[in-house]
Order: C-alpha cells, then sequence, then structure tokens
C-alpha cells in the first residue's frame, strides 16, 4: 500500500494535523481583530497561517503588555494566541482568531495510526488504574480541537450548555476524543488498534514494515507517555499481591500518577505512600497546583508536606506552628486514619508471604522500618520511545548514536526549537516537541502542514538559515520545556522555578483585568502560605 503521509500515534496532535490534511486550512480572522493590535496589524494583510512567519509574527512578543509564554515553542504561542485569543476573559474559548476554510482540493492522502482502541491517544490509556473521574488539569477549552469543540461535543451529548470554567473528566476528555474524527468527518483515515513497527528509510520515503506500507512523508506523534517506568526487581512481588482496604496499598511517585492513585483509591483503603521529598531543588509539580483550582492535588501535596514535616520532627526539632486550613478534599476521607506518608527512604527488601507483602526501608540517618503492604501502584514517571523506527533511522531522528530508548519532553527539544522536520521527511509533532500540553500542540501542527501541504518553502537549509538570521530569542526561553506532567521536567534550564500556575496563566494573552489582578494577588497570597 502507499500513501502520501503516515502519522504515528493517534493522540489529540496527531487529530489536529489530520483534520487540516483534510483540507482545513486555518487563516487569521481579524473579526474581532486580535487583543495584541501589533500581532493584529502584521495578520491582517497575510492572513494564510500555513506560511506565517513566525519569527516575525513573535518578535515583539517578549516586550508585550500581553503575558505570552516564553518557555513554549513561538510557533505554539502564537497558535495558542490566535486560536484563544481571550481565554483568561472568556474561558470558554468561543471567541477565535483563527477560521478553518474547507478547502478539499488541498487534502493530502494520509493515514493514522494508534496502539490505542480508539483515537485519543494516551487520554484513552489508564497504565495506573487510576479513576476515570479524575479531573483533567486544564480547563475543557484548552483541550478541545478544531471544528467540534469539546462544548459543541457536551452539548450534543448531554443538550446542555457547558459551563464556563469546566475541569472534564479523563472520561469525557476521552469520550470527546473518540468521537471527534466522525465528528469532523476525518475517521477515514484512522486505523486505531494498530501498532507500527519496522519504519526505515527508502529512496524515495519510508517502508512500515509492520504494515507493508510505502509512505513518502513520516509525521511522529507518539507522545512522551506512552511507556511506564517499570518498577525495580525488588518491588516485583508486590505486584503479585491484591490490594484490600485494610492492609495498606503501596504507592511510590511524588508526582500527578501517584495523586491520581492516592485520589481514585476507595475512601476506606489504607494507603502507604513513598516519596522523593526535597522542595529546595526538586520539588513535585502538585507543590503548583492552587488549592482553589485543583483541589485534590492540593490535598495530597499537603498530606506529604505534613509527613514531611512530622518526620522531620521527629528527627530533631519540632514542626513549626503554622497556620493549618482545611479544604473539602482533606475533610472528605479520615486521611489521619488512612494515609501514611514517607519520604526519602531506600526500600531495601521485600518477603512476600501468603499474599501479604513485607517491605524494608532505611532513611538516610540509617535507621530502619517494615510496613506490610497489598498491592503496588508504581508511578515514577512515564516516557515514549522511537523503537518503532530502525535504529538508523532513530539516530538520524536523534541526531546521534542511540543510546537511551526513553525519550523524554528534552530528547527532541533543541531539535524542535531548529526545526519541526527533525530529518529530512520526518516531522514531529504533540509532547515529542517538548509541549505536551493539547493547547500547544496547535502551532507544531500548522506548521507541519504548511509543509506537507506544500505551502512552506521545503528547503531545510534555507530555512535554518532563515532561522539563524532572525531569531533572536534567547535560548533560555525557547528550550525551556513547560510543564509539570510525570516523566516531563517541569523546571526550565533557566533554573528558575516554572510552576503549574506559569504552565496555565502565563499564557495570557490578555492584560489581567483588575479583578482577575486582586484575585491572583490573593491567590499568590494563598499559594505563599502554602508553600511557606
Ligand atoms: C496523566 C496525564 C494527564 C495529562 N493532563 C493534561 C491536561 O489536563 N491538559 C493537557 O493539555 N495535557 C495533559 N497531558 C499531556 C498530554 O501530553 C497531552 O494531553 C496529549 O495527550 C499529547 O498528545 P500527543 O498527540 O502528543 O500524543 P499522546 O496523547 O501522548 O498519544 C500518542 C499515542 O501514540 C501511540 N503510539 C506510540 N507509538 C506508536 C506506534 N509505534 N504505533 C502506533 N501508535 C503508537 C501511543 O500509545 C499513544 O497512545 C496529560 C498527560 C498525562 C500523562
Amino acid at each position: 500500500m502507499e500513501t502520501d503521509t503516515v502519522i504515528v500515534g493517534n493522540g489529540p496532535s496527531a487529530m489536529i494535523l489530520s483534520y487540516i490534511l483534510h483540507g482545513h486550512l486555518p487563516f487569521y480572522s481579524e473579526n474581532p481583530p486580535h487583543p495584541d493590535p501589533l500581532l493584529d496589524a502584521k495578520l491582517k494583510d497575510a492572513p494564510n497561517l500555513l506560511n506565517a512567519d513566525v519569527d516575525a509574527l513573535t518578535a515583539h512578543f517578549a516586550a508585550s503588555r500581553l503575558s505570552y509564554s516564553t518557555q513554549a515553542l513561538p510557533v505554539n504561542v502564537l497558535l495558542d494566541t490566535l486560536v484563544r485569543p481571550s481565554v483568561d476573559v472568556d474561558e470558554t474559548g468561543t471567541t477565535s482568531n483563527v477560521e478553518w476554510r474547507h478547502v478539499p482540493e488541498k487534502a493530502v492522502s494520509h493515514l493514522v495510526f494508534g496502539k490505542p482502541s480508539y483515537p485519543g491517544g494516551q487520554w484513552t490509556e489508564d497504565p495506573h488504574g487510576a479513576s476515570w473521574d479524575i479531573q483533567t488539569l486544564s480547563y475543557a477549552a484548552m483541550l478541545s480541537l478544531p471544528g467540534y469543540s469539546f462544548a459543541d461535543h457536551h452539548r450534543k451529548a448531554t443538550g446542555q450548555e457547558l459551563p464556563p470554567y469546566t475541569r472534564p473528566t479523563r472520561r469525557e476528555i476521552a469520550d470527546y476524543f473518540g468521537a471527534y474524527p466522525v465528528a469532523v468527518h476525518i475517521d477515514d483515515v484512522f486505523r486505531c488498534g494498530e501498532e507500527l513497527e519496522g519504519i526505515s528509510r527508502t529512496a524515495d520515503g519510508f517502508y512500515i514494515q509492520s504494515h507493508n506500507i510505502h509512505c513518502k512523508r513520516l509525521v511522529l506523534a507518539s507522545g512522551i507517555f506512552s511507556e511506564l517506568l517499570p518498577p525495580a526487581p525488588i518491588l516485583q512481588p508486590i505486584l503479585q499481591t491484591q490490594s484490600r482496604p485494610e492492609t495498606s496499598l503501596l504507592v511510590i511517585g511524588s508526582g500527578f500518577s501517584a495523586a491520581d492513585a492516592i485520589i481514585s483509591a476507595p475512601p476506606d483503603q489504607q494507603i502507604l505512600h513513598i516519596f522523593k521529598w526535597s522542595p529546595a531543588d526538586r520539588p513535585s509539580p502538585l507543590r503548583s497546583c492552587h488549592q482553589r483550582a485543583y483541589p485534590e492535588y492540593a490535598g495530597v501535596y499537603r498530606l506529604m508536606k505534613r509527613a514531611a514535616l512530622a518526620a522531620d520532627a521527629t528527627k530533631d526539632q519540632p514542626p513549626k506552628s503554622r497556620r493549618s486550613t482545611s479544604t473539602p478534599f482533606l475533610e472528605n476521607r479520615k486521611w489521619d486514619d488512612v494515609y501514611e506518608g514517607i519520604c526519602n527512604v531506600e526500600i531495601t527488601g521485600v518477603e512476600v508471604v501468603d499474599d501479604l507483602a513485607q517491605v524494608s526501608f532505611r532513611r538516610a540517618d540509617g535507621s530502619t522500618l517494615t510496613r506490610s503492604v497489598r498491592g503496588l501502584v508504581y508511578a515514577a514517571g512515564r516516557r515514549g520511545t522511537l523503537g518503532y523506527l530502525d535504529s538508523k533511522l532513530q539516530s538520524e531522528v536523534l541526531g546521534h548514536e542511540l543510546v537511551d530508548t526513553a525519550i523524554t519532553g528534552q530528547t527532541l527539544r533543541a531539535k524542535a526549537t531548529e526545526d519541526l522536520q527533525v530529518t529530512p521527511g520526518v516531522h514531529i509533532i504533540g509532547s515529542l516537541t517538548g509541549d505536551s500540553l493539547v493547547r500547544f500542540a496547535y502551532g507544531g501542527c500548522v506548521s507541519t502542514a504548511g509543509h506537507l501541504l506544500g505551502d512552506r518553502d521545503t528547503d531545510r537549509e534555507a530555512r535554518s538559515m532563515a532561522s539563524s538570521i532572525v531569531s533572536t530569542r534567547p535560548q533560555s526561553s525557547s528550550l525551556a520545556v513547560m510543564n509539570g506532567m510525570d516523566g516531563h521536567h517541569i523546571y526550565p534550564n533557566t533554573g528558575s522555578d516554572l510552576t503549574r500556575e506559569d504552565t496555565f496563566n502565563k499564557v495570557s494573552t490578555m492584560t489581567i483585568p483588575a479583578a482577575a489582578q486582586s484575585w491572583w494577588k490573593t491567590l499568590a497570597q494563598m499559594w505563599k502560605d502554602l508553600t511557606q
């Protein structure tokens, strides 16, 4: 079989790209004008976003009175602000400066392959057994795809308007992504439940051994969350034990997946939570979750902090007296009875007898302790892999010989900053680029589609020369990686503290109105209280 382009992965970025490759072309829509008058002026006469001159359009962003992200790739910041220009004051995202014009004759033949049985990529997978009713980190508008928003889906499914500031559940987003290809009529190219393997370069394109397919161009949208980091061999026997409420479930990890496991456990489930605690140099990503926006994650962070402080107190000094405000999350379970947190310990032994594991730990000071557990959630991170490419093509994509097959948001970041076509004919989109949020997937998809549809100059040399001439952006701003999903660095290379709140709010394109400013002040103060 032959096709022009194959997309590996069926997550949100693959869906956005497929939508464009079906001939839905993005144009700047100046009614109403974008709140940034300079950007509006630059785009008025050159509205075709497929061949947008990103450097010229974003050159003023750093000095703008609007608060543009300095962490995401410029093309991603550009499309994000155009797709959702007023997201801070109009969270529903109904106003957009992007008009999708259907030009079917521009369509590019392509196929989308995804391991999961339904479209949606990692959203359809649940490796940690977390509840499907856990709310997403993003608001609905920031998870919406072009042509059929989450609000449209909600209206269709329930007959009701979506309330503002909705954080949908994982189940609702999985349903939405699952329904999206049919809703926008792009389902003809989706091949779900199919894993591509053995992809190699040929004289005029690529060959996919697992499916006997030839294609001219390849788009990698396989993400950075497909592989779970496996527990160390010493922990393996615990996986054979069955969790029961009255015996502690062992949860290992300090990020969102560990928190998800704790939140999802039955209310009477005993939990033993083992985590790293090093707020000064490697704080948990949960630290950035404010209790109003993310009460459950902030609640788990509090439990961890309490446990860490209590451990300190027993070591040398009593805990500082502090104002301890409770929250509905902390009150909805008898956490003191069901949760035990232990930080910075090494696991030295595991012995399983009759479906009960005795686990021995050693603290940094050499003291030891033992606990009985049943069941294990090992949530120490997720990675991607390019193992579906043959080793020659992997080395080409990575730009060096293969040493480590685990792919994080950092792995291809420097290459993505230079060019999303990481080697001739191979493009990367989505979280592989290092910007893992759905809102930031648009830019990479539009830019890649520009090349695939032939709207851009495809001469790599000319493009990289151009980017070296015009790019005056400090390296740190574009190399730093956004956001704090598990397995994803959340701290920019500058060493400054990029918090979850940066992730979700620095990307505002509006000057913050007075009311919101005071709201933010309050939040900032509460944040200080929480972390002091
Ligand atoms: C727990 C968690 C919560 C998150 N919450 C949010 C949130 O609230 N908001 C937000 O914006 N982002 C969130 N993210 C970030 C997430 O990266 C994005 O939402 C989004 O899923 C990225 O999309 P993607 O297109 O890069 O690919 P992914 O969604 O990662 O999907 C890629 C798919 O490709 C498949 N694949 C890999 N190799 C192959 C192969 N050889 N053949 C076929 N298929 C293959 C993988 O199995 C995977 O299903 C979260 C991530 C995690 C892990």
